[in-house]
Parts: structure tokens; sequence; C-alpha cells
């Protein structure tokens, strides 16, 4: 393997020949970058073997953690990054004529994901194995990731995303390690040395094969396992469908649609049956995998929680539950008290939400059918669970209904997780209080241990050190590279936060950032933006509670003053918009068309195109962010308080200085606490307001509409003027804030919304005030690593630490 860029050069260009099969002048880019990734994925390779020979050597506990999404993006550059190679192949690569950038590009942005949750689930599997813990992924290798997106017209249009077209040269198919899944069927009983035993008989069976993907630490030699299941037919061609071929051909493809699709609905419940049965497909498929694996200790099966913990990424995979203590009392002979003690003892479960329209429930009847013995024992469960709150709870008989599983012939997704868990965390503090206050409340009562909190982070390598490599040098000249193993060590950068050198050096970084987003803009767009102008941007998924809408009234009443008063004072701003919306959310799709119109206006206005600039950038994904927010100035995080867990892409622009507007919601209450008012604009109601509104009622969205004359004429512009190009109007929005009272309390945040943006708008044009805040932003953002979150995680729910691995041992 090569050691220096010399070495590289020489392999490389054996490989990059070897593998095309072409002469160096006549490979492309797509050539070099298989050449490339398979030449490091094979240098992987060796230290992967080494850390699981440890794994299995050290016999500690190791943790799976359970996810129906992981929001992978790109790979090859934080490989390069982790294995410690990554200059030197950048060199190296520049040396033979070719630029290591544009090569990442030819490689598919891995989007088994949503957004924040999914995302959240690719960084800490890279924090688990960068602090050297034996922590792997367990999710599903869907075909099809979330669409890709086109605005046409200004209108969203969703493509398939066909991620793996061009091959994926990062997984490995371990045909041998594949498992039986099964579905439908009845389940047969007889009795066995005194007891009952239970089979599904009759079912149809789904071969599930493992792709594992290598997750490598950061310059530690450890490499984990994200292991990725993937649909096939189990049958025999040869045999069976009554000798036509047609049967089997339409049985392939209706198992195959299994691991298919990834469902596009963000903080969105939809009980399709396909759903429930990647579900299951997840958790059958994981924990056969995770046994086997066990198995190898040769150790009795009452030991499991001591060698295993499984962690549920939201309710998607809560079927764990009820599937292991299928296995321990059908497969292994456990009676239900000892099963259901080794089950507690070993899952744990993030709740991520608490809108009502993201709480997973599945009708009794679906899961009776599909899975029936995974239903016979919720049943069961729901059953026991109900007696022991009479007992705990005489006489409340409304306590027990409000607390079953099964109710109203619907399957509680989450009551099951919390029953059959031994840890519940909330995702940021301010999440974890309502859980315990409001939603969660009697749980809580019932089981006071369970809960925690386990703040958000992000992981620093992907969002700082691959994302702004500038930003990267000048730490590094500034303070040192500690940071980088000890991302609090970031706070270091308080002592330069006067330094006037320092200051022009952070301004001159977002300044190169911001020109190489201009520059993308260009090239997409066609349009000239101007580097000097506040980037002010939101990107995240598409949700009425996100408040896009009160971003885009706000830019359609900058538009309007400006021209009332063409001398108005304003420091010229480019919003900047990312969002994909789910393809079924009218709502959002309208609120993507309005902010395209009003960027067709501001952007064409002789009047306010040089102190306006709006853009729409199609296809949000991890790879865009990765552009977008290294260049930001201004980070809009003004969800509804109390609606927004914790939020994630809050942090990645606070570790790359960029100054956040925003509500005291999710993560920001604790970035505020870390910030206060120098570091962070903040506005709107607070959630006991929000929470005040909605017991006793008394907002008036038409009271504001009639009484500020700024907000009226934008909500008039809805429906006629100029942001309803070609008879477009957009009465839906209009009715959702008047008809329908403002659900998210839009205008009743608007004005001090509106005031938040002047005050930024004026702190901008002091530089050194400015570049003051944003290095207090980054200084203060190392609390917000995942690798603060995952040490949280290892110490209090899994009890792990980490596994020295290889030469380089992990010690912290
Ligand atoms: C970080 C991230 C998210 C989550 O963003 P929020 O602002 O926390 O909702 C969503 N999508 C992508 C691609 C991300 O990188």
């Amino acid at each position: 393997m090569f050691t220096d860029k010399e070495k590289f050069k020489i392999e490389f260009k054996q490989r990059l020949i070897g593998n095309s099969g072409r002469q160096m002048h006549e490979v492309s880019e797509d050539d070099v970058y298989a050449a490339l990734g398979s030449m490091i994925r094979e240098r992987i390779g060796q230290d992967w073997a080494a850390t699981n020979r440890a794994y299995t050597e050290h016999g500690e506990r190791q943790v799976y953690y359970f996810s129906m999404e992981f929001l992978m993006g790109r790979l090859l550059g934080n490989n390069l990054l982790n294995l410690g190679v990554l200059e030197l192949v950048r060199e190296g690569l520049g040396e033979l004529g070719w630029d290591l950038e544009d090569i990442e590009e030819y490689e598919a942005d891995a989007g088994l994901g949503n957004g924040g949750l999914g995302r959240l689930a690719a960084c800490f599997l890279d924090s688990l194995a960068s602090l050297g813990y034996s922590g792997h992924g367990n999710g599903i290798r869907y075909r099809y990731g979330l669409f890709e997106q086109k605005i046409i017209d200004g209108h969203q249009v969703e493509l398939p995303d066909y991620w793996l077209q061009k091959g994926n040269v990062w997984e490995v198919r371990r045909g041998d390690k594949k498992v039986n899944v099964r579905f439908w069927g009845n389940v047969e009983s007889h009795e066995q040395n005194g007891r009952l035993v239970y089979e599904t008989k009759n079912g149809e069976d789904v071969w599930a094969v493992p792709y594992d993907v290598p997750i490598v630490g950061y310059e530690n030699s450890a490499v984990n396992t994200l292991r990725l299941w993937s649909a096939e037919s189990a049958a025999d061609p040869t045999r069976g469908f009554g000798g036509n071929y047609y049967n089997f051909l339409d049985y392939k493809r209706s198992v195959e649609t299994v691991s298919e699709f990834l469902y596009p609905d963000d903080s969105q419940y939809e009980g399709k049956l396909l759903r429930l049965k990647q579900e299951y497909f997840l958790c059958s498929a994981g924990l056969q995998s995770v046994l086997r694996t066990f198995d190898k200790l040769r150790l009795p099966h009452d030991r499991l929680a001591d060698k295993v913990a499984i962690h549920i990424n939201d309710t998607h995979p809560t079927l764990v539950i009820p599937e292991l203590m299928r296995i321990l009392m059908d497969e292994k002979g456990f009676g239900w008290e000892d099963a259901w003690s080794i089950v507690t003892r070993t899952v744990s479960y993030t709740n991520h939400t608490i809108l009502s329209e993201a709480l997973e429930t599945w009708p009794e009847q679906m899961i009776r059918e599909l899975l029936p013995r995974v239903h016979m024992i919720i049943e069961e469960l729901n059953k026991r669970f109900c007696a022991s709150l009479l007992e705990q709870y005489p006489g409340d008989q409304e306590r027990v209904s409000r607390m079953a599983i099964i109710e109203g012939g619907q399957i509680k997704m989450a009551h099951l997780a919390i029953h059959g868990s031994h840890s519940i965390n909330g995702v940021a503090a301010l999440h974890t209080d309502i859980l315990k206050k409001r939603e969660m409340k009697d749980f809580y009562e019932l089981y006071p241990e369970r809960f925690n909190n386990k703040t958000n982070g992000i992981t620093h390598r992907r969002w700082l050190m691959h994302a702004n490599p500038e930003l990267e040098n000048l730490l590094e000249e500034t303070i040192g590279s500690a940071w980088k193993k000890q991302p609090d060590q970031l706070n270091e950068l308080l002592k330069h936060t006067g330094d006037a050198v320092v200051q022009e050096k952070i301004r001159s970084v977002k300044r190169k950032n911001k020109e190489r987003l201009a520059a993308y803009i260009h090239k997409k767009h066609g349009a000239t933006v101007d580097p000097n102008s506040i980037f002010d941007v939101q990107v995240k998924r598409l949700h009425a509670y996100k408040r896009q809408l009160l971003n885009a009234l706000h830019i359609m009443d900058l538009y309007n003053r400006i021209k009332e008063n063409p001398a108005l004072d304003l420091t010229p701003r480019t919003f900047i918009f990312g969002a994909k919306a789910a393809p079924g959310y009218y709502m959002a799709k309208q609120i993507i068309k309005l902010i395209n119109n009003i960027a067709d206006t501001v952007n064409n206005d002789p009047q306010t195109k040089d102190l306006l600039n709006v853009f729409f950038l199609e296809n949000y994904s991890v790879s865009l962010a990765e552009k977008i927010v290294p260049a930001a100035d201004v980070s809009e995080q003004i969800s509804t308080a109390g609606k927004e867990a914790s939020g994630t892409g809050n942090m990645k622009f606070m570790m790359n200085g960029a100054l956040t507007i925003g509500t005291l919601d999710g993560a920001n209450v604790e970035m505020y606490e870390s910030l206060g008012d120098e570091g962070m604009y903040l506005f709107g109601l607070r959630i006991e307001e929000v929470e005040q509104y909605y017991r006793e009622g008394g907002y008036s969205a038409q009271g504001i509409y009639n009484s500020d004359d700024r907000v009226k004429k934008v909500l008039d512009q809805l429906i006629q003027g100029p942001f309803c190009q070609n008879g477009q109007s957009f009465d839906s929005i209009y009715h959702s804030l008047l008809s329908h009272n403002d659900e998210y309390f839009v205008l009743r945040d608007f004005a001090d919304y509106a005031q938040a943006q002047e005050q930024i708008g004026i702190d901008y044009r002091n530089t050194k005030l400015w570049t003051e805040k944003a290095i207090l932003n980054i200084a203060k953002s190392g609390r917000f690593a995942g690798d603060r979150t995952i040490g949280e995680y290892a110490s209090d729910i899994w009890g792990i630490k980490p596994v020295g691995v290889g030469s380089r041992l992990t010690t912290r």
C-alpha cells in the first residue's frame, strides 16, 4: 500500500489502466473515480478485517444502530480524510492532471434517507468509528433513494434516484450471509416438553442479502460496518410455481419491491403495507445477523444483553421488540418473563418527534395478517402491560386506555418502543422536556429512570474539515489541531476573537466559500451572484412547521418596501433556499412555487435586483449541503417554537461561522445558551406562549391582517400582484393563514422576525462586530459535535468503551 505521494502515483496509474483497460491519455474522469475508489476500498479492507477480528477477540458489547434511513452522501472524500491520505491523494492526482474535487462529483450521493433523522444516523456512524467504539449500522439498501428533485417552471418535479446505476465501489455483497424473512402464513402450535411451541406455516419467504459498507474511523485504523439489506427472491426458479415461469417472475418482482425504494415522507406517517414489510424486513434480517455474530461467542442467550445493544432510531424499527421475543421463545426455548428481561435490557429507543402526524400507528388487522406470530406477541404484551397498569393505578381505566399498546384497533409503536426499551431519549433538552412533561407524561411517571436527553450532534469531520478545508487550515494555524480529535477544543478560538489578523482571515475564508457557491449558482442558473451581499440561507425539508413561508413573506415585504421607497438603505441580500417536499404534500409544493415566483420577480426587477436576489437550488442533498453551508452568512432556523425536535442543520451552519436567526426551538435553545444575544438573533413566540394559544385560544390571524398594513399587503399579493405571474395565485396558502387561522403562527411572528432581520442588515455592515460573532459561533460549536453526543450514548445508554484497534490504539 502506498505510503507517500510518489508511490501513490505509481500504484494509481497501474490501477487506472488495469481497471479501465484504456491508456492514460484515453481515460475519463469516471474511470479515475472508479480506479481511485477501488484502490481506497481495498486499503480499507485490511483495517476492516483487523477491526472485526479485534471486536470478536475483545468480546465486548457491540452496538447495532437500527435505522430505516442512512443519509450517507458521498464517501470518497470522507474516507480519504479519515484514512489520513486526503492531502497526499489530492496532490498526487493534481500532478497527474486531475482535480480531486471534480473526481468526487462522479460518486452518486447515497440518499437513503429523508432529512435530519437519516443524516443523524450517518453522522453517528462516523463518530462511533472515529472514537473507536464497536458500533454498526443496520439499514435497507433501497434500490432508489430519495427522489431527485427538478424545478420546472417553478414547480417541483420528482425523478427516480437510481443511485446504483454506475455500481457502488464501497459496498460488498455478502451472499453467504443471507437470511430468510417470512411474511403472511398461519401460526401453528404443538406441545414440546410440556410447553406450547409456535411456528408460522405457509408463509412467503424473502431472502435478505446483506451489502456491507465500511465505516472508516478518523486516523485510528478502526473500520465498522454499515450493513444494508436487499430483498431477493428465495425460491429456486427450477421448482414450484406449477411449472409456470410467469408465476415465478411475478413472485420475484413482488419480493424485490420490499427494498425497492425509500418512502419520501419526512416527519409524516404513511400506513402503507409495503412500508410495514420494509420495517419488519429490516428488523428480522438485522436481528438474525446480530444473533449469528453473538453465537460466535458461544454464550447462552440469557447473556445477550451483555454483548449486544440494539438501538432503534425512532419507532420505525420497533418490531425488533416483538421479533426478538419471538426468536427467544419460539427458537431458543425461553419462557415469557426471561425473554422479556433479555429484550428490555438489549433495546433502547430515540424519539425524534412530537408532531402527531408523524407518530406511527399500524392497523392491528394489517399486522395480524402480514405478521401473525408477531401480532400474537404484541397482543400478549399489551394484555400483560394493561394488567400491570391496572395494578399500579387501580381504577384508573382512562389512564390504562391512554397508555395501552393496542387501542381502538391501532398499534401504537411509540408505546411499544417505550415499554420494551431500557432507555428512551429525546434529541435536545427542550424536546426531552416536552416528552417528559407532556407527550409521554404517563410513561415518564411509570418509568422515570428510562428517560434521558441526548442532544444531537454532527460530525465535524464531514461538516467542517471536508466541507470547509480553508477554515480547517485557518483553525490549524491559529489554535493547532487538538480540536480535530477533541472538538470541544474549538473554544481555544475564543482567545482570538478580537485579533484583527484572525478576523481578516475568517472573512477571507468566508469570501472564498461564497465565491465558490456563486460560481455554482452561475453554472446552474446562469445568474450572477454578488459575494458582497449577505448570503441568507434556509435549507432543509419543506414543511409547514419549519416555516419557509415566513421567510418568503418577509422577502415579499422587503420587495414592497423597496418599491415604495427606492432610496431604502438595505444591505444587499442573496436569499438561498433548498428543500424537497414530500410528493403528496400539496401545501409544501405550493410554497416551492411561491419562492420561485418571488425569485423571478425580485431578480428581474431593475429596482430590486441589486438589493434582493432569491435562488431556489434544486435537489437539496448532502453533497449540495456541503457546498452551501460553508458559504452562509445567515442561517435560518425559524420553526414554530415546540415543533422542531432538535435540528442539525442549525449546528452545521454554526460550526461554519454563520449567524443564526432563530426561534427558541429544538437545539437552538442550547445554542442560545452558549452564544447569548451577542452570538445569535432570537425572535418569535416562546414555547409557553405557543402552548397557551393552543390551550386557551385567543390568536387571530385575521386580526393581524387587519391591523398590520405590511402583512395585509403581502397576503393580498398571494392572490394577485407581482408574484402571481401568468394568473397563478396561492389561494391555499392564503386560506391556510386566514381561514384556518395560521396554525404555525407565521403572521404572529412576522413583525418580530422582520425586526431581527433588519438588525442583521445593520450588524453585517459592521464587519468587525460581525466577524467576532462568527468566531464566537465557531468556537462554541464543539458542543454540537457528534463525538460529544456519541460519548454520551456510549456511557449512559449502551455502557460501552472504546476498543483498541490495530496499531494505533484509540485511547481517550
Ligand atoms: C443536515 C441535513 C438535514 C437536516 O436539516 P434540518 O435543518 O435540521 O432540518 C436535512 N437534509 C440534509 C441533506 C442535511 O444534510
